[in-house]
This record gives C-alpha cells, structure tokens and sequence, in this order.
C-alpha cells in the first residue's frame, strides 16, 4: 500500500473517553499527561508514534482524515502531541468520509485501491470500504499487528 489514512478519535486518541469534539480547550501538559482545562486525560496508543515514523521512513504517504466538529482542536491536538509532522494531508472536517477520499485522491493521483483506511466506525468503514479502498475496523486503537499486513 502506498497511502495510509487515519481516523483520530479512538483510532490515534482516547480524547478523555469520548471524541475530541467534547474536550474542553486549552489543552497542557501534566506530569506526562496531556489534559483539557477539566483535567481530563487525552491519550495516543502505545504504538501511534512508532507507527508514523516507520511509514515515513518507508516513503509511505500518511494521512488524516477525521470528520471531527471541531478541527481547530483536533489540529491542536496534533500539534501538542507532535504528530503534526508526520502528514502529508489532513481531511479534517465534518462530512461522509466519502469527501475526504475524494479528496485525498485527487490529491495524491493514486487508485483508491494503493490506499489503506483505519477507522473505529462502522459506517466510515462501510462508506470508504465500497470505494475500493481496503477499510479496516480498529477495535481498540491502532497497534503494530494491523498494520503489518500493510506494510
Ligand atoms: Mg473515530
């Protein structure tokens, strides 16, 4: 696969346990934790950063793609994690996530079938799987096993 696309919330990020869209701003630094102004705690999986940079040491294409209500704090969340560098393009704003992979397409010229998709969601993965891109359902945040397949 050439292009990998994630979802954010509950892909990458338990934002508190809901979606970062119901996250209180401004988001600090604490003792190691990354918490809202409620002291909620907004965590990447274990595996998220060394799964960005092994993609782009691949030459791979990362992607985000996220249909968050609020994507002024979903970049800012990328942002403090320091994750930021590691897209290519961000598809961040509310909408089927049809849009985005038309986007993304147009983007890169490359067949939705070089593409792979990461998503908690059944919906987007039913939605984004039916344009031929290979849809994976993540249960309990990306790991290192399911992307395996892919690299
Ligand atoms: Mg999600």
């Amino acid at each position: 696969m050439r292009i990998f696309v994630f979802d954010l919330d509950f892909t990458l990020w338990d934002a508190g346990g809901g979606w970062c869209d119901t996250t209180n701003p401004p988001y600090t630094w604490e003792n190691g934790r990354l918490l809202d102004s409620c002291g909620d705690w907004i965590r990447l999986y274990d595996d998220v950063i060394d799964i960005l940079k092994e993609l782009k040491e691949q030459n791979k294409h990362v992607v985000a793609a996220s249909r968050t209500y609020q994507p002024g704090w979903a970049q800012d969340l990328l942002h403090m994690f320091d994750i930021d560098q590691y897209f290519d393009l961000k598809e961040i704003y509310p909408s089927s996530k049809i849009k985005h992979f038309r986007r993304i397409q147009n983007h890169f010229k490359v067949p939705y079938s070089k593409m792979v998709f990461f998503d908690d969601e059944h919906r987007n993965i039913h939605e984004v799987g039916g344009l031929g891109v290979r849809a994976v359902y993540v249960n309990d945040g990306i790991n290192h096993r399911m992307l395996r397949p892919y690299i």
